[in-house]
Formats: structure tokens, sequence, C-alpha cells
């Protein structure tokens, strides 16, 4: 254990202004407060808030952490008071010491399910003052030092699992690398212990088959670039059994080359030295391709900058090297902490600085929106795992995205409202579609249309959490609506086929008989396809149903003309995915006679009514609807109509046709050749069209082309 002056002597080295006093006073306040408690160690209980002290001393943190991290537990666990701190170390300190205390009530209530909410209070807490966060990873990395005292295995499992999900990846996202990789190797000595062993025995053996290899390869670095006149302070550090134990499963391989298991560090006083570093190593030795990556220009997004390479060292292995300057190596290994060591003054500022901690604001946003503590964590887990892309708006901003990201992920993370606008983007000056996944360095802008919404289609691609709560946000609150608005529809249809009026009293009672709450339920039951049009009216007018169950069956159209009838629901202004689909059989377009089918809970499905799928719909009648296009004025949406097209197979043929198609205002969203033989060319083409006008005007364009031998629309 610290003793008193050795604590205030290691936080003097560094501080040279730090308070003595109030440190003295806290090792001693601490001290009395605790006083005989034990841990399961059986150690007095004082050594731990004594060894958390050390630790955020380690991290060249200020007084004020210093004095919370040896107050820490004061509050919770004896019978000191928050007020009686306050008074006797000042207001910054009860703060954080508050803040400390509420995060470790938290943890005790921890259960998984509580598990996302801890994290969204614990985001909450830090983002006020980043010095509780560091408190409270300071005072699990104790604790976890220690796990192995506990008796409980369910309770160390418990502590491990919280460590890897939760504490590691926010050390991680703070920049603190160092702490990091403690945090998870100690979990992982308790969550797969074999595994764990079988790495170290590995590392073991490696170690004594290439003898004394790592100071060799320092030593002979550390001349080479002496040689070159550059003064630089060379670290070989194996990397920890963790973090091996996850690059072999990402490689899905073992691990051989010197590389997996030993990253050289090279430290010198510039930034141009750096590069002079560089320089000197890969004239010196054969490069890895593809290995390169320049963190300086670049940094991560929590602060990381170094050069990486990796190179054929002198004794052939491969190398993996990472240059930085004294104070990029203190922020990869103490990360936010480190900017107590470079900024005086107002210790927030670094907390507020700019956009290095955006995500954190960011996480905030997603919890506004998120539904819940699953949707949310399964959004922050998600991202923090994940490698990242960096690509450049049309201004030069950078923006970070996790691997897999498309332009509205790009735009949700410019700004909300960007996101929801967005109908298109440019990538490199050429128009992309939305779900194209972006590549470091690409310049994206975003094309953006007032009237614009954000589409249910867009989650299956967005890999970001803003960009996912925002759609899902978007489509719950949507959804009910169309469900309602299709319902009422629906419902009051079938009260007028049944020779009845949907009075609201009428309606209140099929509430009643049905068991829905208030109208909106029941229309929104009847609009998802659980209840039926008919079901309402029968549970008024029981006589009026019984016995026809195919009343309300929609008129078909090989039956009467096709006509739709008056009673026929109008869909527009409903949007497509959400109660409304469009066939893929028949792909509807506005001027086809169409029909309805209702699928319990997905709403009403648009098809022809000469296309060939309705006939297994025969059968239930009850799930068919009128429905009919409103084609008053201009329909905004584009829908999307299937073309056969045979042609003949010659230079430049297909080129002809996109151009026929370009020049009618349509525009190909996918073109499949189903056959090809030395003559003709067999196609599927799907168009975007406004309507069957539209799309027969296509048609007809493409049959006056020499070259186009027929064109038929598509049915199936
Ligand atoms: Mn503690």
């Amino acid at each position: 254990m610290l003793r008193q002056y050795e604590l205030v002597e290691k936080v003097r080295d560094y501080d040279t202004s730090a308070d003595e006093d109030a440190l003295n006073r806290a090792y001693v306040f601490s001290m009395m407060a605790h006083g005989h408690q034990t841990r399961e160690s059986g150690d007095p209980y004082f050594s731990h808030p004594v060894e958390v002290a050390g630790i955020l001393a380690d991290m060249r943190l200020d007084g004020a952490s210093i004095i919370t991290g040896l107050l820490h537990d004061t509050v919770e666990d004896t019978d000191a008071t928050l007020e009686g701190i306050e008074e006797q170390f000042g207001p910054e300190v009860g703060r954080l010491v508050d803040g400390v205390t509420k995060l470790s009530r938290l943890e005790l209530q921890s259960e998984n399910t509580k598990q996302a909410e801890n994290f969204r209070k614990l985001l909450l807490a830090m983002s006020e003052d980043i010095r509780v966060l560091l408190v409270k990873l300071a005072d699990r990395l104790h604790n976890m030092r220690t796990l192995h005292h506990v008796a409980k295995p369910e309770k160390r499992v418990r502590t491990a699992s919280e460590t890897m999900e939760i504490y590691a990846p926010l050390a991680e996202r703070i920049g603190m690398q160092a702490l990091k990789d403690e945090l998870e190797d100690l979990a992982f000595i308790e969550l797969n212990p074999t595994a764990r062993a079988s790495v170290v025995e590995r590392l073991r053996y490696l170690r004594e088959e290439g003898g004394d290899m790592i100071t060799r390869i320092v030593e002979r670095l550390q001349k080479t670039l002496a040689e070159a006149g550059i003064e630089a302070e060379v670290i070989g550090r194996e990397k920890r059994p963790y973090s091996i134990w996850r690059t072999m499963q990402r490689k899905n391989v073992g691990f051989e080359q010197l590389s997996d298991i030993v990253a050289f560090r090279v430290v010198v006083d510039t930034i141009p030295r750096c590069y002079e570093t560089l320089g000197v190593v890969h004239g010196t030795w054969p490069t890895v391709p593809g290995r390169f990556k320049d963190y300086i220009s670049t940094p991560k997004p929590n602060g990381y900058r170094s050069i990486h390479t990796t190179v054929y060292g002198p004794e052939h292995q491969r190398l993996e090297i990472q240059i930085r300057t004294r104070e990029m190596h203190e922020i990869a290994e103490f990360g936010v902490a480190a900017h107590w060591s470079y900024k005086s003054g107002d210790p927030t500022s670094a907390v507020r600085d700019g956009r290095q901690y955006r995500w954190v604001r960011e996480l905030l946003e997603i919890l506004e929106h998120a539904a819940g503590p699953e949707e949310f964590l399964e959004h922050t887990k998600l991202e923090m795992f994940q490698d990242q892309v960096f690509c450049f708006s049309p201004r030069g901003d950078i923006i970070a995205l996790p691997r897999g990201a498309t332009p509205v992920d790009f735009a949700y993370a410019v700004h909300t409202d960007v996101g929801d606008t967005c109908v298109g983007a440019k990538i490199n000056g050429q128009i992309k579609p939305l779900r194209t996944i972006l590549e470091n360095g690409d310049q994206v802008e975003i094309v953006r249309s007032n009237v614009a919404a954000p589409s249910p289609t867009w989650e299956q691609f967005v890999v970001t959490g803003k960009a996912r709560s925002r759609i899902r946000r978007f489509v719950r609150g949507k959804e009910r609506d169309e469900y309602i608005q299709l319902g009422k529809a629906i419902v009051e249809r079938a009260f007028v086929q049944a020779g009845f009026e949907s009075t609201r009293k009428a309606i209140r009672r099929a509430c009643e008989v049905l068991g829905e709450k208030t109208p909106d339920d029941l229309f929104a039951a009847v609009g998802d396809g659980r209840i039926t049009g008919t079901a309402a009216v029968g549970a008024v007018y029981p006589e009026a149903v019984e016995g026809k169950p195919g009343k309300g069956k929609a008129t078909r159209g090989k039956k009467d003309g096709g006509s739709a009838g008056d009673h026929a629901i109008p869909i527009r202004g409903l949007i497509p995915g959400m109660a409304v689909h469009f066939a893929n059989c028949c792909h509807p377009l506005p001027g086809d006679r169409i029909v309805g089918i209702v699928t319990t809970g997905k709403g009403v499905t648009i098809h022809t009514i000469d296309c060939d799928m309705l006939q297994q719909f025969e059968a239930t009648p009850e799930r068919w609807i009128d429905v009919a296009w409103t084609v008053d004025g201009e329909t905004a949406e584009l829908h999307v109509g299937r073309i056969h097209v045979t042609v003949s197979n010659e230079p430049g043929t297909l080129g002809t046709m996109s151009t026929l198609i370009a020049r009618n205002n349509g525009n190909i969203s996918n073109l499949k050749i189903t056959n090809r033989s030395t003559d003709f060319f067999d196609m599927v083409i799907d168009v975007e069209v406004r309507d069957v006008k539209h799309l027969t005007n296509v048609i007809a364009a493409l049959r006056a082309n020499p070259s186009v031998n027929s064109v038929e629309r598509s049915r199936l």
C-alpha cells in the first residue's frame, strides 16, 4: 500500500501546484472513515482508495481527482457525509465524490437488464465532468486487479463481463489504451481462463525459441536510427494475451509472427522527426504492403495519433512499428487524462474542447431517441467494436464513420436534418445510390429535398446507431399513423357496404366488443390486419354479417369489368413499406387496376387485378379490399415497373437502350440479363416511372428502336 508521503510526492512530482495540505487531509479523512473495515482479501479497506488514488496519480491527474479517489467510497460505505466532505474539501471535490458515489450506487443494483440503463447514467454523469469517469475507471481497475479475492464465482463473472462490455470500450473511446488493455486482460482471466492459458503458454514458447529477440531488435533499430542522426527511444512491448487472442480470432489463425505479439514503438521529439524516422525505416528494411497508416495527419476519433508501418526486419520477421512524438505517446497511453499534463488551467476545457468528444454527445442523442435500454446498448456496442472510415464533406470536414457506413449514415452524422431530408448522394462527384458503402477518403455531398422524409428501407443498410434510431423513431411514429389511416378507411367502407353508418357510437361499441381501448386502437388493428373490417361491423350488427363471410370482399376486376368501386380506399399519401406494400410479382403502377390483400401484422399488399398470385387468396375473401389510386395532382413518388426486353446482340445496344429510357425520364433501378445467345439478349429491366402511362411511353420508345426485338411488361 502506498504510504501517505509517497502518494503526496508522486503527485507533487508532476504537479507542483497541487495542494499538499488537502491531499494529506484527504488521506487521513479516508483512513479514519474506513477505520477497521476490511476487504475480501483481508486487507484493510483503506488500501483500496489509496491504490485508486495511486492509479489516478499514474495518470497524472489533478489534485481534485486524487482527493476524490481517496474519498470515493466514504459516502457510500462509512459515516461520512457529502456535506462534511464539501465543508472540508470544497465544492469541486464535493461534486466529483457525489458523481462517483452515484455511479457506485447504480453498480450495486446492476442486473443484466439494468446494465444499459446504468451505462446511460454513467455517460450522463461523465458528460458533466469526465474526471468522474476517470475515478470510476481507476476504481474498476483496482477492483479487477483484486478480483481473484472475491469468493463468489458468479459475482466475479458478472464484474468481469461488465468490465469487458462497458468499462473497457469506454476507456478505449476516451483514448486510454493502456487502461483498456489491462481491463480487458483482467476480465479475460475470469471469462475464458483456458484460452488465456493457451495464449500465455504459446507466448512463453515463442520467447524461449527466439531467445532475446526483442532486445536484439530494439538495439538494432536504435543503432540504425542513431546512424541516421535520429535520437529516439525504442520500446518493444509484448501485446497482452487478450489482444493477441482477439487478433487470432479476427484472422482466424494462430500466431506465429513476431508482429502478432510484439509492437515496437519509436518515440521522437517532433512531427518532422516522425516522418524522417519512417523514411529511415522504410529505406533500411522492405515494407509489408498495405500496412502503412498515417494517424498523424488523420487522427483516430479518440485523439490517437501515430504512424504505423510493418517491415521485414533485420532477422526477416515482420515487425510492427509505431512512430510518434512524446506527446502523442502520452496521449496514446493515457488518452483524455494526458490533457492535464499539457493543458493547464480549467480541466473541464479539455472535456468540452471540440470534436474529440463528439461521440459523447452523439450517444446522448441516441439515448433520447432509443425506445429502451436494450436498443440503446445494441447501438452503442455496435459502434464501439467497429473499425472506422473517414470521409470528407464538400467543405473538407472529416466525418468519422464505422466501417460499412453509407451516405445516409454520413448525412445523419453531419446533422439530423440533413439525414431526414436526404434523397441522394454524390460520392467523389458522381451520383451514387444511398446504400453505397463509403470508403476511406471519399468526398460525400448529400443531395437534399424539402419534401423528403426518412425511408423505412434505409434501416436495412444504415450502420450508425444515430441514423438507425432516428429512422426507427420516424418509422415507429409513422407506422401507427399509417395503420390508423388505412384502418379507418377500411372500417368506414365496411359499414357503408353493409348498409350502416360508422357513427362514433357504433365505433365505440365495436371497440367495447373487440376489446380495443380507443377508436385509434381499433383502426390500427384493422389497418395492420389483426381485425377485419367485416368483424368491426359484425361487432355492432352481428346479424348483418352472419353467414356472409364474403361480405365486404373487394369487387374483383375479372367479374365486374375492373372498375374500382365507389368504396375503394385511396392509397395515396400512404408511404410504401409501412402500412401499404407494392407486390413484387406484378409491380403495380398508378393507372393499373389494383386490389389490396390484407396480411396480418403487415398491412395491405397491392397487386394488379390480373396478377396470377391472386389465385392463392381465392379462398380467403375477407382479406381482399378495394383500393384505388388517387390521381389528383402530381405524385412525387416513383414506382418500379418491370419489363422484359429482347435485343439483338450488337455492340452499343445496351447503351442505346439506357439512353432511350433516360430520354423518356425513366430511371433504370436494376438490370439483369436472363439469357444470352450469340444473336440475342433477354433481359429484365426495372424502371422507375410515375405511372402506367409513363411506362407505356418508355416501352413505345424502346419498341421503335430497330435493335430491339420485343418489349413486354412483366407480370411476374
Ligand atoms: Mn471503490
